[in-house]
């Protein structure tokens, strides 16, 4: 974000307006928690179809209380068939094609992503509503086989109301993956997105409106998470929450569901993914991909590859090759062209992640780049690189969710695996080498929910994704995406032998 100034205001109608005063115009400086208050209740007043509200516990009773009447039995929604659900997301992935533009721009103004990744995304994320849309329809139980004199059958159904408790580093794509897949099971829900970011999910809700989907199905409440976040784990008509973000919020997600109705909990959350690359890999290929896995995003992504285990033979020699690329790396503003970093979050994340360098430097770690911001305007960080890192380092075990990459060395296979695994986490793991033994050895024994192999970052609507370990609970997206919103049900009927 820059300090310069930036008019923002919910107009009438369905649209957030962002208006600009200066030609660099990233943040929201100076927007009180008042403010963001007053701004949205004018949402709602021009808001006939979904319950957009604040920030107080209130609003979340009354957003709970709305889903809960849109999941009765007898509610519109309900009544809808699965097909129907289907086409009310190809509709909404309609909209988000049309308004595509619009709601990168959103994103970036929001947390700074750089505009060329928003846009890029857009295809990513209309897709994945596309993929729920087609879900929608193949949820369906099994007959099993009985020794008595039955018949048993299982039906899949909505778990009920929904809490979805979005981070700001991802909000948008966090928004689809959550609410298309939940609607596709036939849930409605209360999104509670970052309070850094309270920007897409508005707008999405109102594609969602103009999609059709019925009154109260989806019901977004800006607002802070132990106000309005407790408010919602906490509820007892809650009958599911899915969160993403940090280890430390998720463990006491997971403590309020159990203090309450024992809801259904899927977290997605923190990791400190190891990328290692070998002696035989390709450095032309390895390198840019080390880079991006880091600084992508400014390093503000849970499977940032924020341990890169290199091989001793090409240390060096790697060493060199990353150091020259995080130098040529261009940081500025989001929004112009050929910049490759924007800004990080906020104020709070910088100084997190300036702590994290300097820890770095005290407990001996060699600092070949970067280190230093850039500028005194928006939080711009410089790309780092640090050399001789060692597994017990700090930078080598907490989550920095900044632009540093730590090169850590290693010797064997055999090794490199016990290091990999040694953290309590378990997000994402990916390695570089021509050998396919080795590529296989190391995806079968690496703690990770997904393992890149010779490349980094894919993500697809289809591939389940989630971590092992203190990296969450649960799988997002792909045929076990669905599941989490669904309860299966057991029907056993008598059927005497016809004598
Ligand atoms: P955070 O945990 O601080 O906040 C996430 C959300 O939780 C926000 O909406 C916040 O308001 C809410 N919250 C905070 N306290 C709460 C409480 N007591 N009860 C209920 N809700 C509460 O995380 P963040 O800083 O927004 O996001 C960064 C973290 O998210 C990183 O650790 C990152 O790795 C993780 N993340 C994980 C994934 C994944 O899929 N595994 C994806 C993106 C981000």
């Amino acid at each position: 974000r820059t300090d310069n100034d930036i008019g923002i205001g919910i107009q009438s109608g369905t649209r957030i307006n962002i208006g600009l005063k200066t030609g660099t115009w990233i943040g929201i400086e100076g927007v009180t928690e008042t403010d963001m208050e007053r701004r949205t209740e004018v949402g709602i007043e021009n808001r006939a179809d979904i319950d957009t509200v604040t920030d107080r516990e209130a609003d979340i009773e009354k957003a709970v209380a709305a889903a809960r009447r849109a999941f009765h039995r007898k509610s519109e929604w309900r009544q809808l068939t699965a097909s129907a659900r289907g086409r009310l997301l190809h509709r909404f992935a309609d909209l988000i094609e049309r308004d595509a533009e619009y709601l990168s721009t959103l994103e970036t103004t929001d947390n700074g992503m750089l505009y060329a990744m928003s846009r890029l995304m857009m295809q990513g994320i209309a897709g994945t509503v596309r993929y729920a849309a087609g879900l929608a329809d193949k949820v369906h139980g099994d007959t099993i086989p009985s020794d008595f004199e039955g018949f048993t059958y299982t039906l899949r159904q909505p778990v009920g109301v929904c809490g979805l408790i979005l981070p700001w580093n991802g909000p948008m794509s966090m928004f689809v993956s959550k609410v298309a897949t939940a609607l596709a099971a036939g849930c409605t829900m209360v999104v509670k997105p970052a309070e850094q970011t309270p920007l897409t999910a508005l707008a999405l809700a109102a594609l969602l409106a103009e999609a059709g989907v019925p009154r109260g199905v989806v019901n977004v409440v800006n607002g802070y998470g132990p106000t309005a976040g407790a408010a919602l784990t906490h509820h007892p008509h809650v009958a599911k929450v899915s969160f993403t973000g940090s280890l430390e919020v998720g463990k006491i997600i997971q403590q309020a569901a159990g203090a309450s109705n024992l809801k259904r909990v899927t977290l997605e959350l923190g990791g400190k993914s190891p990328l290692v690359i070998c002696d035989d890999a390709d450095l032309n290929v390895a390198v840019p991909y080390a880079a991006e896995g880091v600084f992508a995003h400014q390093g503000q992504v849970c499977v940032a590859a924020s341990r890169l285990f290199v091989q001793s033979k090409i240390y060096d020699e790697f060493v060199k090759r990353a150091v020259e690329y995080a130098k040529n790396r261009k940081v500025g503003n989001p929004f112009t062209e050929g910049n490759q970093n924007g800004p990080q979050v906020d104020e709070e994340m910088m100084n997190k992640v300036l702590g994290y360098i300097e820890k770095g430097k005290a407990e001996g770690a060699k600092l070949l780049t970067g280190g230093q911001r850039i500028g005194t305007t928006g939080y711009y960080l410089e790309p780092t690189v640090f050399a001789d890192v060692t597994d017990n380092m700090t930078i080598a075990k907490e989550e920095i969710f900044g632009p540093v990459q730590s090169i850590l060395k290693f010797e064997t296979l055999d090794e490199v695996i016990d290091r990999a695994n040694d953290t309590n986490y378990g997000l994402a793991a990916g390695i570089f080498t021509t050998n396919v033994q080795t590529a296989l050895q190391f995806s079968n024994l690496v703690e990770a929910g997904i393992v890149w192999v010779n490349n980094y970052f894919t993500f697809e609507p289809r591939i389940p994704f989630g971590g092992f370990k203190d990296s969450g609970l649960g799988r997002e997206n792909g045929l076990e995406g669905i599941q989490q919103y669904l309860e299966t049900k057991t029907v056993n009927i008598a059927v005497p032998k016809l004598t």
